[in-house]
């Protein structure tokens, strides 16, 4: 029989705690002026084992506001360091963000719990230690909507606002959000031991993230290869996924990538309204460096740095050749979540090409790549079918050629036309969180109304589904949503 919880009562065991202070600092959350809940995730609630119905928005926004500590947790500002944009900075950390714990439920797993603008901290160099409202309610949507589409990704548990302001493009109010993850090591966290020569404390981390995450790779010859090994693949595949779904991240540094390959610390991400490989999602990027056709050999370059990291322990050669499959790895897990979308339930040699030449078209005509792969599932032998598909190109004569290729392929699959709309439709959103739909709930969230952050929320949680009432969210984007400027404000 499952137990449910109280807040005050949750099954907390901080094993990072327990690891040595070179690991993180001791560090309190300093509260928020006003704290008042504006959201609570009963889903990640139930990972927690926390009950519901224990909660109230007060107690929430005292706890996770920074006014009362949690009983059993134990808040440290992690260490790390990093790669941001190609460059070293010895200087990072947990800069305005407290582990506060880890929650083991009764199903085994151990959840990280994570207040993000939790105030200044050992490691907050220059910054106030806070988060805005904006870039956390983005946060916030973001893990939801990720959840959503299956791709793996932190996520929260509520989301406190609060009376107190602060600088960023203009004055903004701050808020606080509670990140809940089954991993908060970044592999900058190996980057630091290793740029810092402190080759014990590296190995130290490493038998700790296999003991955490990879036990069945601890009796491997050399688990650190092994582990290595595993997170290449998983890393692959998640990049993949972002291909596959028109995500771009935004700042691919090596502090934001985490060693369960989640995607990990939204900042200026997009879901892209129309395909575009060279799209930018970060104004303050002008190089281009973190561009969306950039990503799968960004992740590469961050691969390496981890590699570079775990010298000490693993040789040279087997690392590098570990780093030669990635390619491989990854095209391999693009072309298969492209088959999903596309309903090629069996794999043929002449798939890889017909995938590249609709990335061709798609890119040339900036189709809205959700818009499409939703009206492509459809498609059934009708006029009216093949009207939707062609009414989300710009110029729709373009793509006829390749539909013509694509139904003779289709010709090919032994499931029937009905049983493949069912999967592909199970695959291929109807939903999207468009940049506009985050910057309309942000717009109400500042005029004191938090219910379109809590109707995106359910939402986003199921894109698959029809949901009425939501109509026009599957729609062409307004006008302005091209006007959006992102940066790393936040
Ligand atoms: P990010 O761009 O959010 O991935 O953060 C990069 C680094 O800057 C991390 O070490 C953060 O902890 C730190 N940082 C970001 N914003 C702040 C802030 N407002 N105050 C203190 N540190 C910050
Ligand atoms: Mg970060």
């Amino acid at each position: 029989m499952s137990v449910l919880r109280s807040l005050e009562n949750l099954n907390f065991d901080n094993s990072f705690a327990r690891l040595p202070e070179r690991f993180y600092q001791i560090t309190k959350p300093q509260p928020l002026k006003g704290a008042h809940l504006i959201s609570f995730n009963a889903e990640v609630a139930a990972l927690l084992d926390l009950d519901p119905c224990t909660v109230t928005p007060e107690v929430l926004a005292q706890y996770f506001g920074g006014q009362a500590p949690l009983p059993g947790s134990e808040p440290l500002a992690m260490k790390y360091t990093g790669h941001q944009f190609g460059v070293y900075n010895p200087d990072l950390g947990d800069g305005r963000g407290l582990l506060l714990g880890e929650v083991l439920n009764q199903a085994g797993e151990r959840w990280d719990l994570h207040l993000k603008g939790a105030g200044k901290t050992a490691f907050s160099r220059f910054g106030d230690g806070r988060a805005v409202l904006r870039s956390s309610i983005r946060e916030y949507l973001a893990g939801e909507a990720m959840q959503g589409l299956g791709i793996p990704t932190t996520r929260a548990l509520c989301l406190i606002g609060s009376d107190d302001y602060t600088m960023r493009e203009g004055m903004e109010p701050c808020a606080m959000l509670l990140r809940v993850s089954r991993c908060h090591i970044r592999f900058g966290h190996f980057e630091y031991f290793y740029y810092h020569r402190m080759h014990d404390e590296l190995r130290q981390l490493a038998d700790y993230c296999i003991e955490r995450y990879f036990p069945h790779l601890a009796g491997d010859e050399n688990p650190y290869r092994s582990m290595y090994r595993q997170v290449l693949h998983s890393t692959a595949d998640l990049v993949a996924r972002w291909q596959a779904y028109g995500f771009v991240h935004g700042v691919l540094n090596t502090d934001n990538m985490s060693l369960l390959s989640e995607t990990f610390d939204y900042g200026p991400y997009s879901f892209m309204d129309g395909y575009q490989t060279d799209y930018v999602s970060n104004q303050n990027d002008h190089q281009k460096r973190y561009a969306f056709k950039a990503q799968p050999g960004v992740v590469l370059w961050n691969l390496a740095c981890l590699g570079q990291a775990l010298l000490p322990l693993v040789d040279r050669a087997d690392l590098e050749a570990q780093l030669e499959c990635f390619g491989g790895l990854y095209e391999a897990a693009e072309l298969a979540h492209y088959r999903a979308r596309l309903g090629l339930f069996q794999a043929h040699d002449e798939d890889a090409a017909l995938v590249s030449a609709l990335k061709l078209l798609m890119a040339e005509q900036r189709v809205d790549m959700t818009r499409f792969f939703r009206a492509l599932c459809r498609l059934n032998g009708s006029d009216a079918a093949l009207e939707a598909v062609l009414a989300v190109w710009p110029e729709p004569a373009k793509v006829t050629d390749w539909l013509l290729q694509y139904q003779a392929r289709l010709g090919r699959e032994k499931i029937d036309a009905a049983q493949r709309q069912v999967r592909m439709l199970a695959v291929n959103p109807k939903y999207i969180l468009r940049n506009y739909m985050a910057e309309e709930a942000i717009r109400a969230a500042h005029q004191g109304d938090f219910e379109p952050v809590n109707d995106l929320m359910t939402l986003l949680r199921d894109p698959f589904a029809e949901q009425p009432g939501f109509e026009r969210f599957a729609g062409q984007p307004p006008g302005w949503a091209e006007s959006i400027c992102l940066t790393c404000s936040s």
